[in-house]
């Protein structure tokens, strides 16, 4: 458990653990080392987009991992983040990444329905997906 006693290297470092190895690696070298994306992904020999998704998928997890040592050590209030069905699966990533910034959007939305492809329930979670966890700032070289 994460206590609110605990310094807050000792809490990230406890939250980090609890992540898939990948995520791990993946925000160490991004956020505690500054490596970019593409130095990630030619070190790991993975794709950018699995850095990527895996680098999202694990700041989320941390996220709500340690929203109640923030809370209670700091008094602030952690709003609950809806996850992302597209940010949980990436096997779609390189298919979006190719129809930004413009789209079409409807075909990409076509092909998860012919899969049966959960969760995505509209074009909007698609273009939400692509500008604010693919292609948003937070994650640009
Ligand atoms: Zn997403």
């Amino acid at each position: 458990m994460l206590n609110q006693d605990r310094s807050p290297e000792k809490a990230v470092r406890a939250a980090l653990g609890k992540l898939e190895s990948i995520e791990r690696e993946v925000i160490i070298r991004y956020y505690f080392m500054g490596q970019g994306l593409r130095q990630i992904a030619d070190t790991l020999e993975l794709s950018v987009y699995s850095v990527r998704s895996r680098l999202n998928g694990g700041t989320l997890k941390l996220r709500s991992l340690l929203a109640r040592f923030v809370s209670r050590k700091y008094g602030l209030r952690i709003r609950k983040r809806k996850s992302c069905p597209l940010c949980e699966n990436s096997r779609f990533d390189h298919i979006i990444l190719n129809c930004g910034p413009i789209g079409p959007w409807k075909p990409v939305f076509k092909q998860m329905e012919a899969v049966g492809f959960e969760g995505v329930k509209s074009v909007r979670t698609i273009i939400h997906h692509y500008e604010k966890h693919l292609n948003g700032g937070e994650w640009d070289e």
